[in-house]
């Protein structure tokens, strides 16, 4: 059966973006008959903002597209020891390795690197050190990270994003080794979401298209785990009025400033809805889910980042 999973991180008030995101979860779980589930990626804990959590499953049940565990949702932070056991499975494999290296060093690896002109971010000091100084250092309690081993990674699977087409083997934006587990034991996010999706069941990932420079990086870690991956679908971009990128912070775009202006949940979610759909000719309309449902395929989702006029919106509430 069909799984798909909204997974917002909890460091603010859900915006636009997250709700058009948990729409399309929700449209697509239920086009394939399936379900979706809530899942909070709380693993950064310098950005944790402990309000958030309410704030999304209000946003949720406001919008009236709530998953069934809205009230209990998955926490990343209760998950540790599955990504420190699959961590440790990378370790054993030498597809990882563990790097002592102090923010400091690092800083000025960064530095000498981009002096001689290379754009690689870590030199691999520490995937030099023999057995016995891991252990020593370990022993000692120093501080460490578990990064990639890049370079031992088997061949990525070839995947076509539902919405961005066949994937070719865009160029990540990420750093060499990219680190998997920090140095508070949290896992990263990618890390963690990789094996949640995996150990979840999850079919099908829809999320922004702000996760497509990651895909690579997930692939690999699909790869080095042996698992096959799930279907992809990254929703373009919302844009401002003026073109530039909507910011999670701006509080203009919090889903609760909406409630509070008023809105319809339904002209809220029609004014998403249509922002993604490449032949529209129904701006005019307001659908009930249901509707939303009938026209909803992914496939036919335009690549085009979209700007959000609130003209449109005010006629939809109008026309409610
Ligand atoms: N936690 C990520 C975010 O809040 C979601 C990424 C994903 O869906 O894989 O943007």
């Amino acid at each position: 059966m069909a799984l798909l999973r909204f997974a917002p991180s909890p460091t603010g008030s859900l915006h636009l973006g997250g709700l058009r995101t948990a729409l399309f979860n929700h449209l697509l779980a239920r086009k394939l008959g399936g379900t979706w589930l809530l899942r909070i990626e709380d693993t950064d804990a310098t950005r944790y903002d402990p309000q958030s959590v309410a704030g999304i499953k209000a946003g949720l049940q406001w919008a009236g597209i709530a998953p069934e565990n809205a009230d209990a949702p998955y926490y990343q932070s209760q998950r540790l020891d599955l990504y420190h056991e699959h961590a440790k499975k990378l370790l054993d494999q030498r597809l990882a390795y563990r790097c002592f290296c102090s923010p400091d060093t690092l800083a000025e690896t960064r530095q000498r690197l981009s002096s001689l002109g290379s754009n690689a971010t870590y030199d691999r000091t520490c995937l030099h050190l023999t057995d016995e100084e891991v252990h020593r250092r370990l022993r000692a309690g120093h501080k460490h990270v578990v990064r990639l081993l890049d370079t031992a990674v088997p061949t990525r699977p070839s995947i076509a994003d539902m919405v961005f087409g066949a994937f070719k083997d865009v160029h990540t934006s990420l750093s060499t080794d990219t680190v998997l587990l920090k140095s508070d034991n949290f896992p990263t996010y990618h890390l963690a979401s990789v094996i949640d999706d995996h150990d979840m069941g999850v079919t099908h990932v829809v999320r922004g298209e702000e996760w497509l420079a990651s895909l690579p990086l997930h692939l690999d870690l699909y790869a080095c785990f042996g698992w096959k991956p799930p279907e992809f679908g990254h929703l373009p971009l919302l844009l401002n009025a003026d073109g530039t990128k909507m910011s999670k912070r701006a509080s203009g775009w919090k889903v609760s400033s909406f409630e509070e202006s008023g809105f319809e949940p339904e002209a809220v979610l029609n004014w998403l809805f249509l922002l993604g759909l490449s032949t529209s000719t129904h701006d005019e309309e307001v659908f009930r889910l249901e509707e939303m449902l009938q026209r909803f395929d992914l496939n036919h989702f335009s690549t085009h980042r979209a700007i959000l006029d609130r003209s449109k919106l005010l006629h939809l509430n109008r026309s409610h």
